[in-house]
């Protein structure tokens, strides 16, 4: 197996990976909060540790990647009424809660579909894993690390923090959290503003609620993670990821219940990618500059100058560094869509160059080179970069001003296909399935035209004949006072 090498955020250091079975990496990503549209705050961990999966499983690792789904329990609540956000919008629009959430986990897979992310290995909701939730808050509470106030169930982070480190992954002192962190619902149930929820009690106009033995109620968001990634992955396992938003208090809490109930840490590497802003902003609903990843698609919104295709968004997102910001501006975009035209154009060129005797440009080395900065901390912007700098011969040779031997074409032709397509999850043929698909649109407007023509010399043979083979093919065909109309 090839060294990889990738940034630990809890030691703050590359290291090398190295995973705990052997050929296998058990691998955990905090999947959405489904009660909106996927914008592109989703896309970016998506994108990230797609390329992740995608790499492990080029190296020859089996990988099992859990990718979770926040149906219930997500403590950010309406800040007017403290609602939970799933449950509210289902009683304003009188639908079952999973309704809700079934609803935008369809659009949020087709998103994802869109921006070619592969569907993870297991797809855990929150909502069908209460019962080992109310294990794990048990676990928690007989270790000494929660208490009962209530009807819900708290993490104690003080007495925590007397045995182990909280804040050890974002950093934080937990005097200054004492300070700062500030009730999440006003009521003095908790001991300390910085505890938080492992089981709330539901009010009863609540909606989404299961029995428990403190309470009917629900699980705090935080446990969701930690119990689901134990359940599919084990005691310990490899890889922990999600966006940097993530680190506090989410991240953070997860550690903390995952020491408490087990005894010892879960995870052995952390990786975290870097936010990102629109037009310089942090992007949010307050600011007019929340943008669906619909609303790219279709160029909808009144900030975008055009829609940007989804191969679009993945080539610019995977042209920065996943730790490094990324700012998303009409300008910058433009200049992706054309950056990432050029590759494919190239790409084209690429399989229909003809093998010469020898070479007589140098053509090797693009694999290795592409390796070894997907090992180093997969930095996908200089593979793009090597792949550009391939471009380059790739021009030359098709201009006639070089040429390349049939080994050295099969191992460009090869190396492109395995980076661009299989690694970085481009789309390479999109552009000329599109111009297939329009040359097919006038293909039969054409045969429809030659009916009409047909009919007007009431050369009722050639006018049946088109059509009903038409038919036969499976469209349906509709005369109209303008002329026709017709669909598959
Ligand atoms: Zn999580």
């Amino acid at each position: 197996m090839k060294k990889l090498i990738i940034y630990n955020t809890l030691t703050r250091k590359k290291e090398e990976f190295k995973p705990i079975h052997k050929g296998h990496v058990g691998m955990y990503v905090c999947g959405p909060t489904v009660y909106g549209d996927a914008h592109l705050g989703h896309a970016r961990p998506a994108i990230t540790f797609d390329l992740l999966f995608r790499y492990l499983l080029y190296l020859g690792y089996k990988v099992r990647y859990v990718r979770n789904i926040t149906d219930v329990g997500h403590l950010e609540h309406d800040a007017d009424d403290g609602e939970d956000k799933i449950a509210k919008k289902a009683r304003l629009e009188q639908l079952e809660p999973m309704e809700v959430v079934q609803y935008y986990l369809n659009r949020y897979h087709h998103a994802m579909e869109a921006l070619n992310v592969l569907p993870p290995s297991i797809e855990p909701h929150a909502s069908g894993h209460i019962i080992e939730q109310i294990d794990f808050v048990k676990r928690i509470l007989d270790a000494g690390y929660a208490y009962i106030s209530e009807g819900s169930v708290y993490f104690d982070v003080e007495k925590y923090n007397q045995q182990h480190h909280y804040g050890k992954l974002s950093g934080r002192n937990i005097e200054e959290l004492l300070e700062t962190t500030r009730e999440l619902d006003g009521k003095s149930e908790k001991h300390r503003s910085i505890d938080f929820a492992l089981w709330k009690k539901a009010q009863p106009e609540h909606i989404m609620r299961w029995h428990s033995p403190w309470s009917d109620g629900f699980p705090g968001w935080h446990l969701e993670c930690s119990t689901m990634g134990t359940k599919y992955l084990g005691e310990r396992f490899d890889i922990h990821g999600g966006g940097m938003d993530l680190m506090f208090p989410h991240h953070e809490c997860e550690i903390a219940q995952s020491t408490a109930a087990l005894g010892h840490e879960s995870v052995n590497y952390w990786m975290h990618n870097n936010m990102l802003t629109i037009n310089g902003q942090k992007m949010g609903k307050s600011l007019g500059n929340f943008i669906t990843l619909d609303e790219f698609f279709n160029g909808t919104h009144p900030l975008l100058k055009q829609a940007f295709a989804p191969m679009t968004i993945r080539f610019f997102m995977l042209q920065a560094h996943y730790r490094s910001t990324i700012d998303f501006s009409n300008e910058a975009l433009e200049a992706a869509e054309k950056g990432f035209e050029r590759l494919k154009e190239a790409y084209q060129r690429l399989q229909k160059l003809k093998a010469s005797e020898h070479s007589s440009i140098d053509t090797t080395g693009l694999r290795q080179r592409c390796e070894e900065a997907m090992s180093d901390d997969l930095n996908s912007p200089i593979v793009i970069s090597h792949l550009f700098e391939s471009a380059k011969a790739i021009n030359t040779i098709s201009d006639g001003k070089a040429t390349i031997s049939a080994n050295d074409l099969k191992e460009l032709q090869e190396t492109w296909k395995v980076f661009t397509e299989d690694l970085l999850g481009l789309k390479m043929k999109a552009e000329s399935d599109n111009k297939n698909l329009h040359a097919y649109q006038k293909a039969v407007d054409l045969l429809l035209n030659i009916r009409l023509e047909a009919k007007k010399n009431k050369d009722w043979a050639t006018s049946d004949k088109i059509r009903n083979e038409l038919t036969a093919l499976g469209f349906s065909v509709k005369d109209t006072k303008d002329g026709f109309e017709w669909n598959l």
